[in-house]
């Protein structure tokens, strides 16, 4: 495995102010982010292989440092759960991304594990200029994106000020469970959001996290990373 800070200077080296999402997971995972497994496949055989010692169902993705949002360039394909699937699927990905973003330079295609659908949340952070490193926090889709119900803090984090981040948006009552769905794992945001804060604090490179979606599970499950942007600069 490649030292984490290793990942961001030769990024930079490339010109690159993004990790590519391999990266970023393989960042996250040194840093003990729950992050599902991954390898990254540059032709359809790789991707059977890589498949096969990941387990189906895996997710195929485009990894491309010009492409910022997979799916609207039909980059992403979830629960594929056969060999020859996979091979269909890396060819159809690459044909999209051909036609969709036909100057995008492509490194490969992401083959990972697919992680159950589950509750969705959000975890980033950004640095201000005045108070350095904020962590945000809230529910997937429309809550943050429509509603902007979210929690912010300044790091350092503590167990408590995580607590207070999930009890403090609008929308914290489906975490506990409603109508019948089970109480989520808080223990596993609050971990999330503490190893997050204390990422930025000990990679300065590090200007931008956006984890989008975590899936949160059922008390006592843990969490995982779905999606992983992570934006660097020269410091
Ligand atoms: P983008 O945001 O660039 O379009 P994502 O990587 O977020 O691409 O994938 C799009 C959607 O596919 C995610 O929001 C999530 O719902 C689903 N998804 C992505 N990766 C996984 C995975 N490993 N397991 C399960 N679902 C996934
Ligand atoms: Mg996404």
């Amino acid at each position: 495995m490649v030292a984490p800070k290793e990942l961001i200077y030769k990024a930079l080296e490339d010109g690159r102010n993004k990790l590519l999402e391999h990266e970023a997971y393989e960042f996250l995972k040194a840093y003990d982010l729950p992050v599902p497994k991954f390898g990254l496949a540059v032709s359809a055989d790789e991707a059977a292989e890589l498949a096969e010692r990941i387990g189906y169902p895996v997710v195929l993705k485009i990894v491309s440092p010009d492409i910022v949002h997979k799916s609207d360039v039909g980059g992403v394909k979830v629960n594929i759960s056969s060999e020859s699937e996979v091979r269909k699927w890396f060819d159809t990905i690459i044909q999209n991304v051909r036609s969709k973003a036909p100057t995008a330079k492509v490194a490969g295609i992401l083959v990972q594990e697919m992680v159950p659908q589950d509750l969705e949340v959000i975890v980033g952070s950004t640095r201000d200029p005045v108070f350095g490193p904020v962590v945000m926090f809230g529910l997937g889709g429309i809550f943050v994106e429509v509603l902007k119900d979210v929690s912010l803090r300044i790091t350092p984090i503590t167990v408590y000020d995580a607590e207070e981040m999930i009890r403090e948006i609008r929308a914290a009552s489906i975490l506990e469970g409603y109508r019948g769905a089970p109480p989520r794992d808080k223990k596993a945001i609050i971990d999330l959001i503490i190893k997050v804060g204390r990422l930025m604090d000990e990679v300065p490179e590090v200007t931008d996290i956006d984890l989008n979606p975590v899936m949160v599970f059922p008390e006592g499950r843990g969490a995982k990373i779905a999606d992983a942007r992570i934006l660097i600069k020269r410091v």
